[in-house]
């Protein structure tokens, strides 16, 4: 069954979660909880999660894509309201303490759904699904694993078209366009194409900025395929590569293998986050490295678990997640190296390969 409809397996874990907290009905508001737990990907819905059988609240806009995308999952089309027919369906469905995302659902909603659900209590989680989506499943590494082959090509097709005096922007667009040719959705984040001294900005955007020759050019890019994201960063540079990288790159290369040599079942991600920053601090370059290691990735680009200073969470295998740690030099330079890796029982197996 797990093979044949993720999507049910996945319904059927979230349930065990949901009995554990004390909840019969989990009201799905975040649109890529919605997808993962029914592969539906149209707006404005919910889909009520209860024991016996699951419904997706939606309208008459997405009723025929909804019959087409979901299985095992009654489709509600409504007449009224979102939150006044997903209360009556909660009632009729006789839940007696109904979840809400705390995260994804607006003030204005909960008011509606509380005034339309009579009896049944209403009960605010954070991150249940998330945390459940931290563990991948097979049909989501096939996707991702095949998202990150479209994110490399990409980059390899992209390289030999970039010439001094072009633009961050025109690299940039040749670098997207190339993963949509390939047969991605689109980029799952803006490209960042930050040449020279810009590098040094984590979250440069493209700019019309010409690339000169002697330059480092941060590649930060992915794809999206199949609601899935890909995300890596690499430097390219323009003729020669100037003194200063030669420099900060090795370093950055090494905190970035240490870093990716814990990373197995049972660390902790602050563990794996402190080799990084051990490292560059030992070399004297502790506060240049001003961000996280790393994160999770799938339906989000950004998501649990955090690679950061301080977080205990456990890595626990099929779990996929960046390692990424920098050094930024403002006005001067900055490198980054960012690989994905899905975590195993006894280590890891890198998801890149470029
Ligand atoms: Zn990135
Ligand atoms: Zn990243």
């Amino acid at each position: 069954m797990t093979s044949r409809n993720p999507h049910a397996a996945r319904r059927a874990e979230l349930l065990r979660h949901m009995a554990g907290i004390g909840v019969d009905g989990l009201l799905v508001s975040n649109r890529r909880n919605i997808f993962y737990l029914s592969a539906f990907r149209g707006e404005d819905s919910l889909l009520l999660v209860r024991r016996g059988r699951s419904q997706l609240i939606t309208d008459g806009r997405f009723s025929e894509q909804a019959e087409q995308e979901t299985r095992g999952i009654e489709i509600v089309v409504r007449k009224k309201g979102l939150m006044a027919t997903a209360a009556a369906t909660a009632r009729r469905g006789k839940v007696a303490t109904l979840g809400i995302e705390a995260e994804a659902l607006t003030v204005a909603q909960a008011e509606d759904l509380r005034a339309a659900l009579g009896r049944t209590t209403l009960k605010p989680v954070r991150g249940l699904v998330q945390r459940q989506r931290m563990v991948k499943d097979a049909a989501e590494l096939a996707v991702i694993r095949r998202a990150v082959a479209i994110t490399q090509r990409a980059f390899l097709d992209t390289l030999p078209h970039i010439r001094p005096g072009m633009t961050e922007m025109e690299v940039a667009h040749i670098l997207d366009r190339t993963m949509i040719e390939l047969g991605a959705e689109g980029p799952a984040f803006e490209t960042i194409v930050a040449a020279g001294e810009r590098g040094s900005l984590p979250h440069a955007r493209p700019t019309e900025r010409r690339i000169r020759s002697g330059e480092a050019i941060l590649f930060d890019w992915g794809a999206r395929l199949e609601g899935y994201c890909a995300d890596l960063t690499r430097l390219a540079f323009v003729d020669r590569i100037p003194p200063i990288y030669r420099r900060i790159y090795p370093l950055v290369l090494t905190a970035q293998r240490r870093a990716v040599a814990q990373v197995r079942a049972g660390r902790k991600t602050g563990e794996v986050d402190a080799v990084a920053r051990g490292y560059l601090k030992a070399h004297r370059h502790g506060k240049d490295f001003r961000h996280s290691l790393g994160h999770g990735l799938g339906l989000d680009v950004h998501e649990a678990p955090s690679l950061a200073r301080g977080v205990e969470t456990t890595l626990r295998a099929g779990m996929v997640v960046t390692v990424e740690p920098g050094i930024y030099l403002p006005g001067r330079a900055g490198v980054r190296i960012e690989d994905l890796l899905l975590v195993t029982r006894k280590g890891h197996a890198s998801l890149t390969s470029l």
